[in-house]
Parts: structure tokens; sequence; C-alpha cells
């Protein structure tokens, strides 16, 4: 490998430009040509690719969003789009390819390295950790953070009205920031989309809390909870307790933005250079993750497919710290 495109794919998540600037400078270091590509496959597709230098990644580290933009793209669904960004790239001579994304960006890579000879390496972005083989993704941290700081205020004016809140958090199809956040703020109850959601028992335990006129209470729900999210929640709960003062707190896309944290500037410091390292000693087409602390190589093929498990020892201490 000589020559190596990278870009940002799907959902933005805090830390990318920090992978970006250390894909670029360390690409640099071992004297190879390093090209960014915007918008995603977009870039490649129609050609949107340009050459970066030491100084194109200077001031990002601390930036969140992503200077090479994001995006989804449809023509990389099709074998077309794929031979015509295959082309761009050829064109050029690049001839390795890094993709800082979540688990669909990598299903796009892992299809184009197996229909051309560009060896690809992912890098997990994503806020929702929704992603097996890797202990942390870039942006989950600072994420989770964003939440728990803003939940914290919520408990406040909670706290001073005696107010339930049920709080909405990012993660479709993971509940990794509803429970980090939820445990990290002290929340009652936690609603994730990998547990059925009992909502009869959620509301028995309200009233049994009622009674015990405990009446500040947080619920933190992920968006894709089965139940429907925050708004579904709170209307079974003003039905059911007529008397309860509940309000709906949706975070929204605060959790997406902000200045990278430290945990999440490191993270992606480590594997944006071991991308460009695992091209250069022919580990190729993996996910770059960390485990333990050590750096973690997961085939593309497992990365697509797998998802990470809750812990079942997480559910417990949820509620056994909110009795
Ligand atoms: P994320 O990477 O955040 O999970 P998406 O699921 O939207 O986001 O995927 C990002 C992009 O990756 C898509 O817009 C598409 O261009 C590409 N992609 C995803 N799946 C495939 C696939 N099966 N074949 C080709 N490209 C894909």
């Amino acid at each position: 490998v000589t020559k190596i495109g990278v870009l940002t794919s799907g959902g933005d998540s805090p830390g990318m430009n920090a992978a970006i600037r250390a894909v670029v400078r360390t690409s640099l270091y071992h004297g190879l040509e390093v090209y960014g590509v915007l918008r995603g496959y977009n870039g490649m597709v129609e050609d949107d690719i340009f050459k970066m230098e030491s100084r194109s990644v200077a001031n990002i580290i601390q930036r969140g969003g992503t200077i090479l933009k994001t995006a989804r793209s449809k023509d990389f669904y099709e074998y077309d789009g794929r031979k015509r960004a295959y082309d761009n790239l050829k064109k050029r001579g690049i001839n390795g390819l890094v993709v800082i994304g979540g688990d669909g960006s990598f299903n796009g890579a892992l299809r184009f390295s197996k229909e051309f000879d560009i060896p690809c390496i992912g890098l997990p972005g994503t806020i929702d950790k929704d992603i097996a083989g890797t202990d942390f993704t870039i942006g989950f941290d600072t994420a989770v953070n964003t939440a728990v700081e803003a939940i914290d205020k919520i408990r406040d004016t909670a706290d001073a009205h005696d107010r339930l809140f049920i709080i909405e958090v990012m993660g479709r199809d993971a509940g990794y920031i509803a429970l980090h956040s939820g445990i990290a703020t002290g929340a009652e109850h936690i609603l994730i989309p990998e547990r059925k959601t009992d909502i009869e028992s959620v509301i028995a335990s309200l009233q049994e809390k009622e009674k015990r006129k405990k009446l500040v209470n947080l619920i933190v729900v992920a968006e894709g909870d089965e139940f429907g999210g925050a708004e579904q929640v709170a209307r079974v709960v003003k039905e059911k307790m007529p008397n309860v003062d509940a309000r709906v707190c949706i975070l929204g896309h605060i959790q997406r933005g902000g200045s990278p944290s430290c945990i999440d500037r490191l993270i992606a410091s480590r594997m944006g250079y071991h991308a460009v390292e695992c091209l250069l000693t022919g580990k190729h087409n993996v996910m770059v993750g960390i485990q333990n602390n050590k750096m973690h190589y997961t085939p593309l093929e497992n990365a697509v497919k797998a998802k990470q498990k809750i812990n079942e020892e997480w559910m417990r201490i949820v509620k056994i710290l909110a009795s």
C-alpha cells in the first residue's frame, strides 16, 4: 500500500476528526500519500477526493463533527456506483482505504473490498457503541458524558418540583447510551431495546414509590426501546397515574456534537495509527478495535454481523441501586 484514502461515513460522532488526523499523520510519517474523500462513499462515487498534508489536519483534534463531512450514499449500494468509486481511486493510484463509521459503513467496505483489489480498514465511529470486537467506539464516551450532564440538570429541576422525568437518549438498536448514562445519573428505570420493556412493572414500581412519597424519579429510555421511546412511556404513565407530574425530555442531537472527550481523542488516535499499520503489514479488511486496552482486530465480516451483548450484571446493578 502506497496511497491511502480516508473517509467518514454514516452517522457522525465526536472524535472522527482525531481519527482522520491520526490516519493522515501516520501515513505521512511512513512516506505514503494520503487522500481525503468527502461526504462518505459519495465522494468516492462522485470523485470528490483531495490530497491531504500534515497541515490539512491541524487544529482539529478538539473539534466535533468531521472535516471530511459524512453522508449516506445510495449509489454505493449499487455495483455501478462502487465501480465508479473504484475507478476514481484507481486513477489516483489509491490502493488502501480507511473507513470511519458504523456497521453499515463496514458493510459497504466489506463488499467493496471483495469486488475490487483495494484493502479496507474499518474504524468504529459511532456514538451508539453497537459494534462487537471493541470495548470502545469513537464518540460513545463524549455522547454519554453529554447525556449525563443534561440528565444531571434535569434531576435538579425534577427534585425542585417533585417531578417524574422520562428522558429519551439516542440509540436506535442499542441501549448503551441509556444504560451508561442512566446508571451514572442514578436513574430509577432504564429502558433499552435489548430487553423487553415490562411497562406494568415500571408502573407498579412507580406506584410503590408514590406510596413511600418518593416522588422524584428519572426514567431513561433509549429511542429504540420496543415500547416506542419516551412519549409512549409517558402516555401510559399519565394514563395509569394521573396524579403524577410527569414530563418528557428528548435529548436529541446535542448527543452527537461537541468537543470529543479525552477518551475519544485517545482511542481515535490509537485506532487511526493502527489502521495505517494494518494496511502496511498486510492485516487487511479488518476493523481496528480496542479490547482490554489492547488493539483487537475483527474481520469486517464479523464486525458487521455481531452485536455486543448487554451484561446481565449491569441490569442487576440498575435494579439494586435504584431501589
Ligand atoms: P452507519 O455506518 O452509521 O451504520 P449506514 O448504515 O447508513 O450508516 O451506512 C453508511 C453507508 O454505507 C450507506 O449509506 C451506504 O453507502 C454504505 N453501505 C451500507 N451497507 C451497504 C451495503 N450492503 N452495500 C454497499 N454499501 C453499503
